[in-house]
């Protein structure tokens, strides 16, 4: 079997459910479950319901709320599954429920982490009956599955972990025998639930995570990620429009790209297909006869395979001349970011100083609080990432001299090059990041690499 998941533009209207299910038609030998993300922009409007029913802008979330009912349900008539009395009623029921929630934390005043949880679920939860619908109509025998039934995660609310033994026996128990009587599956992608049953999201971007999940615990044959550009490309093509199409690449480096800002993977997407060695495809929903990226352990090494880049980088310097040196120190120094739920990207250090990014502040306060007992510490905020990846690289000096060499007069923070050699990555000033995305791909991709 395989796994296909589906992004947002790819069911933003009937038009793309449409295609969409054609894909799936076309895949029915492979026996494909499918995963569907939420119509697209439609978590994005989900959030700012909470945010301003929270801020007691009651009417405005409720125009939102009724801007997306009108949306769904157009798209329901446009698929000509209009007359499906249950997916209609289960429809109306959703956004019912969403605008009670509305209402409760308009009471409230304010919206918790679980409760924008509650929330943005509702994407996946609207859109993957439509989706299973417009299949049925032309003959898929898809079944549509609640994926919080199977997604089990912790209750880490906005970015929960999976519990990879759960999800393995959900999938065995409610997946498999669908596969084995020749139905197709369809889940929504990036919501979960508590062993408690209470709802929950992998983080923004996740139904590609979810899709890998499921195919892992599938054992799948593939993991099909179907989205709005032709594969994974040498950059990201809205920052630099000559991007072009990777054939074939690495897992290590597909997982440091999206690490880096390559937003068409989430970047926990790769490690469940590699633990079991499933290859993962990405491919442009808009062509589906395109070649699209093969991603596993394979592909032929290159010193540059692609570039990515983030803005909005937080640099978080640790400066002791006393303590650096004494062992034990630097992990003392980590379990502070451990503790305090933060993720270390790219790190430096010398005798006296370790220097480190995050992108997530939510808990940047606490953590500068927490490092002080070790030295002075700085904290650089409005910096970016710009990551150079290739499975040759650390092994072509004359590569990294040319990707500093073409930085010309940009400036340089942070340097480091990880221990595997796979990934350089610079830290720039936040407002230069497009700009060396540009330049580093201008030197390596444009005319003669
Ligand atoms: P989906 O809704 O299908 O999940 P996303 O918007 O999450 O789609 O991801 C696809 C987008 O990722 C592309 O439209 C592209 O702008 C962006 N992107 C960034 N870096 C890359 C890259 N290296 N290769 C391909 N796409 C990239
Ligand atoms: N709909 C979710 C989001 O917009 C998950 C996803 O599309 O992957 O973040
Ligand atoms: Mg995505």
């Amino acid at each position: 079997m395989i796994v296909c998941k589906f992004g947002g533009t790819s069911v933003g209207d009937a038009e793309a459910i449409a295609r969409t299910a054609g894909i799936v038609g076309a895949r029915l030998g492979r026996q494909p479950v499918v995963v569907t993300s939420a119509l697209a922009g439609t978590t994005n409007r989900l959030l700012e319901i909470a945010d301003q029913a929270a801020r007691g802008q009651l009417i405005v979330a409720l125009t939102i709320l009724e801007e997306l009912r009108t949306r769904h349900f157009a798209a329901i008539d446009a698929l000509g599954v209009g007359d499906d009395a249950e997916l209609v009623s289960d429809t109306g029921a959703l956004f019912d429920e969403l605008a009670h929630l509305a209402e409760a934390l308009s009471v409230l005043g304010d919206a918790t982490a679980r409760s924008r949880d509650a929330v943005a679920a509702m994407g996946e939860r609207l859109s993957a009956p439509i989706v299973a619908a417009a299949l049925a109509r032309i003959g898929v025998p898809a079944v549509f599955v609640d994926a919080r039934r199977v997604l089990a995660t912790t209750a880490d609310f906005g970015k929960a972990e999976p519990r990879a033994d759960e999800i393995a026996v959900a999938c065995r128990q409610q997946l498999a025998p669908l596969v084995r009587a020749g139905k197709v599956p369809v889940l929504g992608g990036y919501i979960g639930a508590t062993a408690e049953g209470v709802t929950t999201t992998l983080g923004r971007g996740g139904s590609d995570y979810s899709a890998s999940l499921f195919g892992a615990a599938m054992e799948a044959e593939a993991i099909e990620i179907w989205t709005d550009v032709d594969g994974m490309l040498t950059v990201d093509p809205r920052v630099v429009p000559a991007a072009r199409l990777i054939e074939h690449i690495r897992f290590d480096e597909a997982a440091e790209l999206a690490t880096f800002g390559a937003k068409v993977l989430h970047p926990s997407t790769i490690a469940p297909a590699v633990r079991k060695g499933i290859p993962v495809f990405v491919f442009n929903s808009r062509k589906p006869d395109g070649a699209g990226t093969r991603i596993t352990f394979d592909a032929p090494r290159l010193p540059v395979r692609a570039i990515a880049g983030k803005a909005r980088t937080v640099v978080v310097k640790v400066r002791s001349p006393r303590m650096l040196a004494a062992p034990g120190t630097m992990r003392a120094i980590f379990e502070v970011f451990e503790r305090n739920r933060t993720s270390v990207d790219v790190v430096a250090t010398s005798e006296v100083s370790v220097s480190v990014t995050v992108d997530d502040d939510q808990h940047l306060e606490a953590v500068v609080a927490q490092l002080s007992v070790f030295g002075d510490v700085a904290v650089e905020r409005g910096r970016g990432i710009v990551a150079l990846v290739g499975a040759g690289l650390g092994e072509s000096t004359a590569t990294m001299a040319r990707a500093l060499a073409s930085l010309g007069d940009l400036r340089l923070h942070m340097v480091s090059l990880s221990a595997t050699g796979i990934n350089l990555t610079l830290i720039v000033d936040g407002g230069d990041v497009h700009e060396a995305m540009r330049r580093l791909h201008a030197a390596f991709f444009e005319g003669g690499a």
